[in-house]
C-alpha cells in the first residue's frame, strides 16, 4: 500500500510497524453540534482507508477515534443552554453515531469521550511529564508548552519560525499559522466551567493535549502508524500533538500523518462557523440516498478539493443506479457454459482497481475501473458471452470492490428497510407520472397511497418526483 505521509510530503510504502496489526488514530468530531458532510468526508474517506487496510491489504485494525467533548466550544454551547457538559454532548453523539451508521461507516475499536475518567487522567499524566522534562511553565494558574523547548517545532506544517514571538502564548484551541506562539496545555479553572484537579492542579485540559493523551493510551507505545484527520488540523492542531507526545516520550510519535482535502460549498471550506453547512440527515430529508451522498464523498481523490452540488448528488444518484441495475441483470443470466474471455477480463479489472486503491488511495481511479467493467459486461451479457458460472466470478468481484468501497451494501441496506426494492418505487414513480400525463389522477395518488403504506413518500419538485422513508 503506497500512501502519501503529509510529514514528509511523499507517498511511501506503508505498512503497520509490527507487520500485523495498524494502530490508527483519527481526530472526531467536536461534539457541540450535528456533524455536517464536510466533516462526514473526512470520515468516509478514512472509512476507505480503514476497509483497504483490512480488507484488501488483510492488516487487523486497532483504530480510535475520539469525541472531542471538552473545549472551548462545547464548554461554550453547555453553558448557553445551562446544562452539564456531558448532558450536552450526548445528543451530537448519538447524532454522530446515527449518521456514520447511515453513511455505512464501520465501527471503529475505541470510540472515547475525551471527558471519560482515564483519558482525562492520561492528560494530567502528560502534562505532568511535559512538566518534568521541562517543556512547560505556569502562568496565571495555566499550564503552556514552551515551544521554544522543541526544535522540530514546526516540521509537519513547514511552518516558518521567523514569525515566531518568543515567550507570547495563545489560550485559544483554534488559531492561525501567524499566531503560533507557545500554546496552553492546562487551562486556569475559570469560573461556570467545568474542572478537574488530577496532578496537576485544577484546571481542564486544552483540545491539543486530549488527542496526545487518548492516541498513547489506547494505542499503547509510540510510534502510532497512521494518525489522521483533515487538512485544517495540520496546524495547530496536529503540529501540537507531536510536540507534546515526542516531549513527553522522547519518541517518534506516528509514522504516517493521513490528511483528508476539504469539502467545499460555493468555493469555500463547508463549516459550522460560516454556516454553510448541511448534516447527513438534511441531505436526507430532501430526498436522496445516503448511498448516493457516500458514492459523492469518496468520488473524488481524498487529496483533492471537493465541491458539493446538488447536481453532483444527482450525478452521483445516477452512478449508483447503473451500478444497481447492472448487479440485478446478473439474476437474469440463464444460460450455463463458461466464458474464458469474460472471466479473464474480471480478473483484469480486479487487478487494475487494487492497484488503485494501493495507489495512496485512488478511490476515483477505483470506481473508473469499476464502471469500465460494468459497460464491458454490459455488452457481453447482451452479446451472449455471460453464462451462470461467470456470473459467480462476476460477484465475487463486485463484493471484493464493495468491501472496501461499501457503497452496495449500503443501498442494499438502504432498500431493505424501505421494505420496498429501489427498481421497484422508481417503476410505481415512472408508472404515475404516466397516470398523470393521461390525467387519470385517481392511479396516480392510488400508486402514491400504496407507497405512503409501505413508508415511501413521494415529493414533487420541478426536477421530477423524489422518493425518501417515512
Ligand atoms: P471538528 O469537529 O471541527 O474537530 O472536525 C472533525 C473533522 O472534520 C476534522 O478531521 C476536520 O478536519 C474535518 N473537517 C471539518 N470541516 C471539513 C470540511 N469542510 N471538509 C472535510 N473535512 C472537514
Ligand atoms: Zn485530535
Amino acid at each position: 500500500m503506497r500512501l502519501y505521509n503529509t510529514l514528509t510530503r511523499q507517498i511511501e510504502d506503508f505498512a503497520p510497524g509490527d507487520g500485523e496489526t495498524v494502530r490508527m488514530y483519527a481526530c472526531g468530531l467536536t461534539v457541540y453540534s450535528r456533524g455536517h458532510i464536510g466533516n462526514f468526508r473526512t470520515f468516509t474517506c478514512l472509512d476507505v482507508l480503514r476497509r483497504a487496510l483490512r480488507h484488501h491489504k488483510g492488516f487487523r485494525m486497532r483504530e480510535v477515534m475520539n469525541y472531542t467533548d471538552v473545549d472551548d466550544k462545547t464548554i461554550a454551547g453547555a453553558a448557553r443552554e445551562g446544562v452539564p457538559l456531558r448532558d450536552y454532548t450526548d445528543r451530537f453523539i448519538q447524532a454522530f453515531a446515527d449518521d456514520a451508521t447511515t453513511l455505512g461507516l464501520e465501527p471503529v475499536e475505541e470510540s472515547p469521550r475525551a471527558t471519560d475518567e482515564a483519558n482525562m487522567q492520561a492528560m494530567s499524566d502528560m502534562v505532568a511529564a511535559l512538566e518534568r522534562n521541562g517543556h512547560t511553565y505556569r502562568s496565571d494558574g495555566s499550564i503552556y508548552f514552551k515551544i521554544s523547548t522543541f526544535p522540530a517545532y514546526g516540521r509537519l506544517s513547514k511552518l516558518d519560525e521567523s514569525g515566531i514571538k518568543p515567550g507570547a502564548r495563545i489560550d485559544a484551541d483554534s488559531y492561525d499559522k501567524q499566531d503560533a506562539r507557545d500554546f496552553v496545555l492546562w487551562k486556569a479553572t475559570r469560573d461556570g466551567e467545568p474542572t478537574w484537579d488530577l496532578g496537576v492542579g485544577p484546571g481542564r485540559p486544552g483540545w491539543h493535549i486530549e488527542c496526545s493523551a487518548m492516541a498513547l493510551r489506547l494505542l499503547d507505545h509510540p510510534p502510532i502508524d497512521i494518525h489522521a484527520g483533515g487538512v485544517d488540523l495540520i496546524f495547530p492542531h496536529h503540529e501540537n500533538e507531536i510536540a507534546q507526545s515526542e516531549a513527553a516520550t522522547a519518541k517518534p510519535f506516528a509514522r504516517f500523518w493521513v490528511h483528508v482535502e476539504h469539502l467545499l460549498m460555493d468555493d469555500t471550506k463547508m463549516s459550522k462557523s460560516l454556516g454553510n453547512i448541511f448534516t447527513v440527515r438534511e441531505v436526507i430529508d430532501r430526498g436522496h440516498r445516503a448511498s448516493a451522498l457516500r458514492y459523492l464523498l469518496i468520488s473524488t481523490h481524498y487529496r483533492k478539493r471537493l465541491k458539493f452540488s446538488w447536481e453532483s448528488l444527482a450525478q452521483a444518484e445516477e452512478a449508483m443506479r447503473r451500478l444497481m441495475d447492472f448487479l440485478a441483470r446478473l439474476d437474469n443470466v440463464a444460460s450455463q457454459g463458461a466464458h474464458a474471455r469474460t472471466a479473464q477480463r474480471v480478473a483484469e479489472a480486479r487487478q487494475a482497481f487494487g492497484s488503485m486503491i494501493e495507489d495512496d488511495l485512488n478511490t476515483a481511479g477505483a470506481l473508473g475501473v469499476l464502471f469500465d467493467l460494468v459497460r464491458t459486461l454490459n455488452s457481453a451479457i447482451d452479446g451472449g458471452d455471460v453464462g451462470k458460472p461467470d456470473v459467480a466470478t462476476i460477484r465475487e468481484a463486485f463484493e471484493s470492490f464493495d468491501r472496501v468501497l461499501g457503497i452496495v451494501a449500503l443501498r442494499r441496506r438502504e432498500e431493505q428497510q424501505a421494505g420496498v426494492p429501489a427498481a421497484e418505487i422508481e417503476r410505481l414513480i415512472a408508472e404515475r407520472q404516466d397516470a398523470r400525463r393521461r390525467r387519470d389522477f385517481r392511479r396516480g395518488d392510488e400508486i402514491r397511497d400504496r407507497l405512503a403504506a409501505r413508508g415511501i413518500i413521494l415529493e414533487d419538485t420541478p426536477g421530477g418526483t423524489r422518493w425518501k422513508l417515512k
